[in-house]
């Protein structure tokens, strides 16, 4: 399966338990400590003035970062395998960073349609009063996209899958036409983690990801991250800056802490995802399960070409009913928590709602449509849960 088609799985979970820590410069410290800090006072008048040429990872002042912001920001840099990255305060915050760092007055950037609403609604009110023009996509354009590219276009931005309804994209054609014509390709990877998604060998300039979830990955922190490609990283990096973000040492330190243990939360949490969309897909009120990670789903192929891995999110279109049989079948669950958010160890349900946020495609499933995200549970007990959720919300004949 899946796990097996990379020979660089052992050097990312080598990674995972290495990268962003130095004992010996914390006498010895497993773990880079929690740096609190806003001043840091320079010896000399000399030293304080010379501080700006000392490169975007010296520690100067809080605002820029401290040491254990820069381990968590080294950790992603390596994992992703880009140059640099930059934390924020949440993954909202690196997108509209990512887009800030390309807008210019006369600008274009494309935009696919099932993106995530926040972004999208970033991009609807904001991107315009900069002078941005906005332009949606089908996620299935791949190769096509290259006809809407235009001298204006400053980047191209991708979604793979998309996190409501989970289309794959083709970022490497998508890519090579952005390539070609020299616009950045940035990608919202908070699906796929670095664990899961190499993003620079697939030709993205800029990758993004809400931190806040599989990174994290104990459903107690905000924040994100930005990595970038040594060309593109100065543009980024300025944005950040200029836009005023700032992250908490502490969220970093605990985003370091799930770090170490993504690949084995990861990986466990795949196998269990599959489980569950598999009973999933033979429950009679199922129309469709929407995983990339299905044979027989839309994005499988691509998937299996681009992915290492997938995450354990995807969603569920129900066959119609009425909204009662939705209330009563989402609150039988025990074992799913309703609300937002996902990557925790725990699982969660909450209803698509993508019929509303979309210009040039349609998203019409005939009955409502479900998100789960798969945790850390005993499969077979999720899917007992599931199975009395159906049967008390009279769903479990056709
Ligand atoms: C949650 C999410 C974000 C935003 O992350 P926050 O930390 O909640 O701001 C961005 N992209 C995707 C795909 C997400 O699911």
């Amino acid at each position: 399966m899946a796990l097996s088609h990379s020979n660089d799985r052992a050097r990312t979970d080598t990674l995972l338990a290495h990268a962003g820590r130095d004992p010996a410069a914390h006498r010895g410290m497993v773990n880079t400590p929690v740096y609190r800090t806003s001043t840091v006072i320079f010896p000399t008048l000399a030293s304080y003035r010379a501080r700006k040429d000392q490169g975007d990872k010296f520690v100067r002042y809080g605002r820029h970062g401290t040491p254990t912001t820069y381990a968590f920001e080294e950790a992603i840099a390596a994992l992703e395998g880009g140059y640099k990255s930059v934390a924020v305060p949440n993954g909202l915050a690196a997108i509209v960073a990512s887009l800030a760092a390309f807008s210019r007055p006369g600008g274009h950037v494309l935009v696919p349609d099932n993106v995530y609403t926040p972004a999208r609604r970033f991009c609807e009110r904001r991107l315009p009063q900069w002078g941005m023009e906005v332009e949606f996509y089908r996620p299935g354009e791949g190769a096509a996209l290259g006809a809407r590219m235009k001298p204006a276009t400053v980047a191209v931005y991708c979604e793979s899958p998309g996190s409501q309804t989970f289309e794959v994209q083709d970022i490497p054609a998508i890519a090579e036409q952005a390539r070609r014509r020299g616009i950045p390709v940035l990608a919202d990877n908070t699906w796929a983690t670095p664990y899961f998604l190499q993003p620079f060998e697939l030709g993205i300039d800029v990758s993004i990801h809400a931190a806040t979830k599989y990174i994290g990955g104990h459903s107690d922190l905000m924040l994100g991250v930005v990595t970038a490609n040594e060309k593109h990283w100065g543009a980024v990096h300025r944005a950040v800056d200029d836009l005023g973000y700032s992250v908490s040492p502490d969220d970093c330190w605990q985003a370091l802490r799930g770090l170490r243990t993504l690949g084995v939360r990861l990986r466990q949490q795949m196998r269990n995802a599959l489980a569950v969309a598999q009973w999933l897909r033979e429950q009679p009120a199922v129309a469709r399960v929407a995983y990339p990670a299905l044979p027989g789903d839309p994005g499988h192929a691509l998937w299996k070409r681009d992915f290492r891995g997938a995450a354990s999110l995807f969603s569920v279109c129900l066959k119609p009913m009425p909204d009662e049989a939705l209330e009563t079948l989402l609150d039988s669950m025990t074992l799913f928590g309703i609300g937002s958010s996902w990557g925790g160890y725990e699982s969660l349900v909450n209803v698509v709602n993508a019929q509303s946020s979309r210009s040039v495609t349609a998203y019409r499933p005939d009955g409502p449509a479900i998100r789960l995200h798969i945790g850390l549970e005993d499969p077979a007990d999720l899917i007992a849960d599931l199975d009395q959720a159906f049967a008390a919300a009279g769903l479990r004949q056709a």
